[in-house]
């Protein structure tokens, strides 16, 4: 596997034909970035929350490429609501599982909004914000405790 680092917490995660792409948050909204929306082509999309660092381009990369996404059902209902496709919505302990091996979401302590307007950049809280961990090739691999 083959993984690239694009800043911040953005992840690329590429094995064969599949590429994970982790809270896409790609130049110029990150000018520290070494990638753009444009550059990347996932087949998947996992996003741990809906802040902007983590989501600004989310939506022009899943536009786009049309990956398969996974995210906590609200922030999944948001990306629908952006016209997002192909959108899986787990809760809290959720696995969503794909040919490759599967995504689980696991607590993470922070807090969970999407961008908002100018005069108030943050929404409605989002719920519970998640870890995604990339799973092993089957779901029983996964321990209890995450
Ligand atoms: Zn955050």
């Amino acid at each position: 596997m083959e993984i690239r680092y694009h800043g911040h917490s953005c992840f690329e995660l590429i094995d064969g034909e599949t590429t994970l792409l982790v809270d896409p948050f790609l130049a110029p909204n990150n000018p520290l970035a070494d990638a753009t929306a444009e550059d990347i082509d996932a087949t998947h999309l996992a996003l741990t929350h809906g802040h902007a660092d983590h989501v600004a381009d989310a939506v022009a990369v899943a536009r786009r490429t049309k990956p398969q996404c996974v995210a906590m059902v609200e922030l999944a209902n948001w990306l629908e609501e952006q016209g997002v496709e192909n959108v899986s919505d787990p809760n809290l302990g959720g696995t969503v599982i794909f040919d490759w091996g599967s995504i689980k979401l696991v607590p993470a302590w922070h807090t969970n909004t999407v961008p908002g307007s100018e005069e108030r950049p943050f929404s409605a809280e989002l719920g519970t914000p998640m870890g995604v961990p990339r799973g092993p090739d089957h779901q029983d691999g996964w321990p209890d405790h995450l």
